[in-house]
Protein backbone atom coordinates (compact mmCIF):
# COMPACT_ATOMS: atom_id res chain seq x y z
CA UNK A 1 0.00 0.00 0.00
CA UNK A 2 1.44 3.10 -0.88
CA UNK A 3 0.47 6.40 1.12
CA UNK A 4 0.33 9.72 -0.54
CA UNK A 5 0.52 12.04 2.98
CA UNK A 6 1.95 10.04 5.56
CA UNK A 7 6.04 8.69 6.17
CA UNK A 8 7.94 7.27 8.66
CA UNK A 9 8.67 7.35 11.51
CA UNK A 10 11.53 9.15 10.49
CA UNK A 11 14.36 9.75 13.24
CA UNK A 12 14.22 12.87 14.89
CA UNK A 13 17.22 14.42 17.27
CA UNK A 14 14.21 16.61 18.98
CA UNK A 15 11.63 14.44 19.11
CA UNK A 16 12.76 10.99 18.92
CA UNK A 17 10.74 8.68 16.45
CA UNK A 18 8.31 11.04 14.34
CA UNK A 19 5.35 10.10 12.16
CA UNK A 20 5.24 12.62 9.64
CA UNK A 21 1.44 14.02 7.92
CA UNK A 22 2.30 16.52 5.26
CA UNK A 23 -0.90 18.24 4.08
CA UNK A 24 1.14 21.09 1.93
CA UNK A 25 1.92 19.84 -1.78
CA UNK A 26 5.83 19.84 -2.68
CA UNK A 27 7.40 23.01 -2.63
CA UNK A 28 4.55 25.21 -1.42
CA UNK A 29 5.20 28.06 1.59
CA UNK A 30 5.34 31.36 1.74
CA UNK A 31 8.99 31.50 2.55
CA UNK A 32 12.04 30.59 0.42
CA UNK A 33 14.84 30.09 3.24
CA UNK A 34 18.35 29.64 1.51
CA UNK A 35 19.03 26.60 3.59
CA UNK A 36 15.81 24.33 2.87
CA UNK A 37 16.56 21.15 2.57
CA UNK A 38 13.78 20.76 -0.50
CA UNK A 39 15.29 23.01 -2.19
CA UNK A 40 13.97 26.78 -3.78
CA UNK A 41 10.05 27.22 -2.94
CA UNK A 42 7.81 26.85 -6.76
CA UNK A 43 4.87 28.03 -5.30
CA UNK A 44 5.20 31.03 -3.09
CA UNK A 45 2.15 31.43 -1.46
CA UNK A 46 0.47 33.04 1.42
CA UNK A 47 -2.70 32.20 0.99
CA UNK A 48 -4.55 29.24 3.23
CA UNK A 49 -5.83 26.73 1.66
CA UNK A 50 -7.81 22.99 1.75
CA UNK A 51 -4.56 21.94 -0.57
CA UNK A 52 -5.62 18.19 0.14
CA UNK A 53 -9.22 16.68 1.10
CA UNK A 54 -9.26 16.59 5.03
CA UNK A 55 -11.17 13.47 5.15
CA UNK A 56 -9.05 11.92 2.74
CA UNK A 57 -5.85 12.71 4.82
CA UNK A 58 -6.86 11.48 7.56
CA UNK A 59 -8.74 8.24 6.27
CA UNK A 60 -5.03 7.61 4.88
CA UNK A 61 -4.01 8.11 9.06
CA UNK A 62 -6.02 5.74 9.76
CA UNK A 63 -5.08 3.07 7.25
CA UNK A 64 -1.37 4.08 8.73
CA UNK A 65 -1.97 3.04 12.29
CA UNK A 66 -4.12 -0.21 11.34
CA UNK A 67 -1.48 -1.24 8.94
CA UNK A 68 0.88 -1.68 12.80
CA UNK A 69 2.40 1.45 12.32
CA UNK A 70 2.74 2.35 16.49
CA UNK A 71 6.37 2.60 17.49
CA UNK A 72 6.81 6.53 17.49
CA UNK A 73 7.09 9.13 19.57
CA UNK A 74 5.20 12.31 17.93
CA UNK A 75 2.71 12.89 15.71
CA UNK A 76 4.38 15.48 13.47
CA UNK A 77 2.58 18.01 10.86
CA UNK A 78 5.30 19.22 8.55
CA UNK A 79 4.57 19.92 5.44
CA UNK A 80 6.73 19.90 1.78
CA UNK A 81 6.42 23.34 2.63
CA UNK A 82 4.77 25.50 5.64
CA UNK A 83 2.09 23.52 7.27
CA UNK A 84 0.20 26.57 8.63
CA UNK A 85 -1.06 27.07 4.83
CA UNK A 86 -3.07 24.09 5.45
CA UNK A 87 -6.66 25.86 5.83
CA UNK A 88 -7.89 23.27 7.89
CA UNK A 89 -4.90 22.16 10.50
CA UNK A 90 -7.02 22.62 13.41
CA UNK A 91 -9.59 20.10 12.75
CA UNK A 92 -6.42 17.70 11.30
CA UNK A 93 -5.09 18.30 14.90
CA UNK A 94 -7.99 17.85 16.54
CA UNK A 95 -9.01 14.81 14.83
CA UNK A 96 -5.68 13.07 14.81
CA UNK A 97 -5.77 13.57 18.60
CA UNK A 98 -8.89 11.77 18.77
CA UNK A 99 -7.43 9.04 17.33
CA UNK A 100 -4.20 8.44 18.66
CA UNK A 101 -2.90 8.54 22.24
CA UNK A 102 0.57 10.60 21.24
CA UNK A 103 1.56 14.47 21.33
CA UNK A 104 1.18 16.38 18.41
CA UNK A 105 3.75 18.78 16.89
CA UNK A 106 3.98 21.05 14.20
CA UNK A 107 6.85 22.68 12.87
CA UNK A 108 6.46 25.67 11.01
CA UNK A 109 7.98 29.09 9.89
CA UNK A 110 5.56 30.86 12.39
CA UNK A 111 4.85 33.40 9.87
CA UNK A 112 1.06 32.79 9.78
CA UNK A 113 1.00 33.34 13.52
CA UNK A 114 0.20 36.91 13.27
CA UNK A 115 -3.40 36.02 12.38
CA UNK A 116 -5.44 35.45 15.57
CA UNK A 117 -7.41 32.51 13.92
CA UNK A 118 -4.38 30.42 12.80
CA UNK A 119 -3.26 30.92 16.95
CA UNK A 120 -6.37 29.57 17.72
CA UNK A 121 -6.15 26.15 15.40
CA UNK A 122 -3.09 25.27 16.77
CA UNK A 123 -4.59 25.70 20.61
CA UNK A 124 -4.89 21.57 20.49
CA UNK A 125 -1.69 20.67 19.80
CA UNK A 126 0.92 19.68 22.57
CA UNK A 127 3.73 21.41 20.88
CA UNK A 128 4.94 23.93 18.08
CA UNK A 129 8.51 24.36 16.99
CA UNK A 130 8.65 27.99 15.32
CA UNK A 131 11.37 29.16 13.18
CA UNK A 132 13.80 32.77 14.13
CA UNK A 133 16.48 33.32 12.16
CA UNK A 134 17.09 36.78 11.31
CA UNK A 135 16.61 40.01 13.34
CA UNK A 136 15.33 42.70 11.19
CA UNK A 137 13.52 42.99 7.38
CA UNK A 138 16.73 43.04 5.88
CA UNK A 139 18.41 39.90 7.37
CA UNK A 140 14.64 38.17 6.48
CA UNK A 141 14.81 38.70 3.23
CA UNK A 142 18.39 37.28 2.69
CA UNK A 143 17.71 34.16 4.54
CA UNK A 144 14.48 33.21 4.28
CA UNK A 145 13.11 35.41 1.48
CA UNK A 146 9.57 36.02 2.64
CA UNK A 147 6.36 36.14 0.63
CA UNK A 148 5.81 39.92 -0.36
CA UNK A 149 3.24 40.26 1.94
CA UNK A 150 4.91 39.12 4.72
CA UNK A 151 7.51 42.32 7.19
CA UNK A 152 9.57 41.15 10.14
CA UNK A 153 7.97 43.19 12.60
CA UNK A 154 4.38 41.39 11.93
CA UNK A 155 6.33 37.73 12.01
CA UNK A 156 7.72 38.85 15.05
CA UNK A 157 5.16 40.33 16.68
CA UNK A 158 2.79 36.95 15.85
CA UNK A 159 5.59 34.44 17.71
CA UNK A 160 5.10 36.95 20.61
CA UNK A 161 1.45 36.81 20.56
CA UNK A 162 1.05 33.29 20.41
CA UNK A 163 3.65 32.40 22.74
CA UNK A 164 1.78 34.77 25.62
CA UNK A 165 -1.12 32.32 25.30
CA UNK A 166 -0.34 29.04 23.88
CA UNK A 167 -0.73 26.26 26.51
CA UNK A 168 1.39 23.89 24.79
CA UNK A 169 5.48 23.89 24.54
CA UNK A 170 6.87 26.08 22.24
CA UNK A 171 10.28 24.93 21.14
CA UNK A 172 12.01 27.63 19.05
CA UNK A 173 14.27 26.78 16.24
CA UNK A 174 17.66 28.98 14.89
CA UNK A 175 19.18 28.15 11.84
CA UNK A 176 22.89 29.47 12.05
CA UNK A 177 24.13 30.01 8.46
CA UNK A 178 28.18 31.15 7.63
CA UNK A 179 28.29 34.97 7.07
CA UNK A 180 25.06 35.60 8.11
CA UNK A 181 23.95 35.52 11.34
CA UNK A 182 26.61 33.55 12.65
CA UNK A 183 28.57 37.07 14.04
CA UNK A 184 28.49 38.38 17.96
CA UNK A 185 26.45 41.33 16.97
CA UNK A 186 23.82 39.57 14.99
CA UNK A 187 23.30 36.92 18.00
CA UNK A 188 23.00 39.81 20.34
CA UNK A 189 20.42 41.40 18.27
CA UNK A 190 18.52 38.25 17.47
CA UNK A 191 19.08 37.15 21.17
CA UNK A 192 16.59 41.05 22.01
CA UNK A 193 13.87 39.35 20.29
CA UNK A 194 13.86 35.83 21.49
CA UNK A 195 14.22 37.27 24.84
CA UNK A 196 10.11 39.22 23.91
CA UNK A 197 9.05 35.42 22.90
CA UNK A 198 8.27 33.22 25.93
CA UNK A 199 9.26 29.28 25.01
CA UNK A 200 10.19 26.53 26.60
CA UNK A 201 13.50 25.60 24.35
CA UNK A 202 15.80 26.81 21.53
CA UNK A 203 17.58 24.85 19.43
CA UNK A 204 20.39 25.57 16.95
CA UNK A 205 20.45 24.42 13.92
CA UNK A 206 23.10 24.02 11.18
CA UNK A 207 22.34 23.50 7.67
CA UNK A 208 23.49 19.78 8.12
CA UNK A 209 21.58 18.61 5.16
CA UNK A 210 21.68 19.25 0.72
CA UNK A 211 20.61 23.34 1.04
CA UNK A 212 18.21 25.37 -1.41
CA UNK A 213 21.06 27.81 -2.18
CA UNK A 214 24.88 25.62 -2.75
CA UNK A 215 27.07 29.11 -0.87
CA UNK A 216 24.64 28.06 2.57
CA UNK A 217 27.57 26.57 5.19
CA UNK A 218 27.91 25.95 8.11
CA UNK A 219 29.75 28.21 10.86
CA UNK A 220 32.82 27.84 12.37
CA UNK A 221 32.66 25.90 15.83
CA UNK A 222 33.71 28.79 18.37
CA UNK A 223 30.61 30.59 16.23
CA UNK A 224 29.18 27.72 17.06
CA UNK A 225 29.76 27.67 20.80
CA UNK A 226 29.63 31.87 20.56
CA UNK A 227 25.90 31.07 19.91
CA UNK A 228 25.01 28.93 22.41
CA UNK A 229 26.85 31.19 24.93
CA UNK A 230 24.61 34.54 23.67
CA UNK A 231 21.31 32.31 22.71
CA UNK A 232 21.79 30.03 25.72
CA UNK A 233 20.30 27.15 23.41
CA UNK A 234 21.13 23.86 22.65
CA UNK A 235 23.07 23.00 19.26
CA UNK A 236 21.89 19.61 17.25
CA UNK A 237 24.57 17.87 15.30
CA UNK A 238 24.74 15.83 12.14
CA UNK A 239 24.42 11.98 13.16
CA UNK A 240 20.43 10.82 13.94
CA UNK A 241 20.03 8.98 16.54
CA UNK A 242 17.37 6.26 15.95
CA UNK A 243 16.68 4.49 12.63
CA UNK A 244 14.09 5.09 9.14
CA UNK A 245 10.76 3.31 9.13
CA UNK A 246 8.25 2.79 6.51
CA UNK A 247 5.44 0.40 6.31
CA UNK A 248 5.49 0.80 2.00
CA UNK A 249 7.03 -3.07 1.44
CA UNK A 250 9.06 -2.47 -1.43
CA UNK A 251 11.90 -1.36 -0.73
CA UNK A 252 12.94 1.59 -3.21
CA UNK A 253 9.14 2.96 -2.48
CA UNK A 254 9.56 3.15 0.66
CA UNK A 255 13.15 5.12 0.54
CA UNK A 256 11.65 7.37 -2.53
CA UNK A 257 8.58 8.01 0.09
CA UNK A 258 10.92 9.02 2.48
CA UNK A 259 13.06 11.20 0.56
CA UNK A 260 10.45 13.35 -0.45
CA UNK A 261 10.13 15.08 2.45
CA UNK A 262 13.57 14.31 4.37
CA UNK A 263 16.67 13.67 1.96
CA UNK A 264 19.09 10.75 3.18
CA UNK A 265 22.55 9.67 3.10
CA UNK A 266 24.21 6.61 1.77
CA UNK A 267 24.45 5.70 5.43
CA UNK A 268 20.82 6.01 6.29
CA UNK A 269 19.79 4.66 3.39
CA UNK A 270 22.15 1.34 3.58
CA UNK A 271 21.31 0.83 7.58
CA UNK A 272 17.45 1.50 6.46
CA UNK A 273 17.69 -1.46 3.60
CA UNK A 274 19.59 -3.48 6.75
CA UNK A 275 17.09 -2.90 9.09
CA UNK A 276 14.35 -4.30 6.39
CA UNK A 277 16.83 -7.20 5.05
CA UNK A 278 17.16 -6.46 2.10
CA UNK A 279 19.08 -8.30 0.16
CA UNK A 280 19.94 -6.51 -2.84
CA UNK A 281 20.76 -2.98 -2.18
CA UNK A 282 23.08 -2.30 -4.99
CA UNK A 283 20.11 -2.65 -6.98
CA UNK A 284 18.27 -0.40 -5.18
CA UNK A 285 21.17 2.60 -5.33
CA UNK A 286 21.48 1.70 -9.01
CA UNK A 287 17.67 2.51 -9.47
CA UNK A 288 18.12 5.38 -6.82
CA UNK A 289 20.78 6.35 -9.47
CA UNK A 290 19.20 5.76 -13.22
CA UNK A 291 15.68 7.52 -11.31
CA UNK A 292 15.73 11.00 -13.02
CA UNK A 293 13.34 12.43 -10.20
CA UNK A 294 16.47 11.47 -7.71
CA UNK A 295 18.87 14.00 -7.65
CA UNK A 296 22.32 12.83 -5.72
CA UNK A 297 24.12 15.73 -4.41
CA UNK A 298 27.74 15.59 -2.57
CA UNK A 299 27.67 17.28 0.74
CA UNK A 300 30.22 17.11 3.60
CA UNK A 301 31.72 14.05 1.88
CA UNK A 302 28.36 11.85 1.67
CA UNK A 303 26.07 11.33 -1.04
CA UNK A 304 22.84 12.65 -0.16
CA UNK A 305 19.56 11.54 -2.13
CA UNK A 306 16.46 13.71 -2.65
CA UNK A 307 13.52 13.51 -4.73
CA UNK A 308 13.67 16.93 -7.30
CA UNK A 309 10.21 16.34 -8.34
CA UNK A 310 6.51 15.53 -7.60
CA UNK A 311 6.14 11.96 -7.85
CA UNK A 312 3.03 11.00 -6.06
S1 LIG B 1 12.81 25.71 5.35
FE1 LIG B 1 10.63 25.59 5.78
S2 LIG B 1 9.97 27.70 5.76
FE2 LIG B 1 11.91 27.67 4.74
S3 LIG B 1 11.41 27.43 2.55
FE3 LIG B 1 11.75 25.39 3.39
S4 LIG B 1 9.73 24.68 3.93
FE4 LIG B 1 9.58 26.90 3.70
Amino acid sequence: MSFRYLYGPVPSRRLGRSLGVSPIPPKTCNFSCVYCQLGRTTNMTNQRQEFFNLQDILEEFKAYIKSGVSQFDFVTIVGEGEPLLYSRIGELIKSIKAYVDKPVAVITNGALLCEEKVREELNESDLVMPTLDAYDQITFKKINRPHKSISFDSYVDGLISFSKNFKGKIWMEFMMIKGLNDDEESLRKIKEIFNRISYDRLYINLPMRPPAEDWVTVPEKEKIELAQNILGGISLDFLEEEDFYSSIEDDLEAILSIIKRHPMNQHEIESFLDQRKCENKNEIFEKLEKDENVEKVQYFGLNVYRLTSVRR
